[in-house]
């Protein structure tokens, strides 16, 4: 694809997990800014979110934070957003997320953020999309989720096809680069039936 308008991250909310990491967070934010990309997250200030949205808007850059309304006290809504959207629900906050994005980039993360990437990459197994999906292993911290993917292509779980439905780059400089690179969809897409 050529360079998205919006890209989404997907990314940790915890304030105990590696420094190096929100920094990278936070430098993501920054190169995203300085090509003009708008940020989309889930628009809470803690972890590596609220560094990715800082760096953005240090940089500044657009972001726009997508929470439902009940992680607005948890995740501290980050009210100093461009654009700041309180959705109803879980489910509203990612199709909002997912329609507001040309790509999605899985920076480290808990739960909700292999929630989040699963969620993005069946959808594109089913042929409901064609965005670009980054993950940023940073620090090697993704290598057991690409040993569970090949495990599962192995074992005959899921097609080798799915292997091409993300790319995994080291370092969050490599990140555009490789959203710029990912081939298109082959089947046509129907986002109709997210
Ligand atoms: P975590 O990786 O567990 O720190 O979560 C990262 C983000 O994912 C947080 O903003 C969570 O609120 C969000 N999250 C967790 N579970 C879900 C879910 N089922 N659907 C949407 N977002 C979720």
């Amino acid at each position: 694809m050529t360079t998205p308008r919006s890209v989404c991250i997907f990314c940790g909310s915890s304030e105990r997990a590696a420094a190096t990491h929100r920094r990278e967070a936070r430098r993501f934010g920054g190169i995203l800014a300085r090509a003009g990309i708008e940020l989309v997250y889930g628009g809470g200030r803690v972890g590596m979110m609220g560094a990715a949205a800082e760096g953005a808007l240090a940089g500044g850059g657009r972001v726009v934070g997508v929470i439902p309304e009940h992680l607005m006290r948890r995740e501290v809504g980050h009210t100093g957003c461009s654009e700041l959207i309180v959705t109803a629900n879980m489910h509203e906050r990612k199709a909002t997320m997912f329609a507001r994005s040309d790509a999605f980039v899985v920076l480290p993360g808990g739960p909700g953020t292999l929630d989040e990437t699963f969620e993005i990459l069946t959808w594109r197994q089913l042929s409901l999309h064609d965005k670009p999906v980054v993950v940023c292993d940073i620090g090697g911290y993704w290598k057991p989720l690409a040993d569970l993917v090949r495990h599962m292509v192995r074992r005959r779980y899921v097609q080798r096809s799915f292997l091409g439905f993300f790319s995994v780059v080291p370092r969050v400089d490599d990140v555009l680069d490789a959203i710029r690179a990912a081939p298109p969809a082959r089947k046509p897409v129907r986002a109709d039936r997210i």
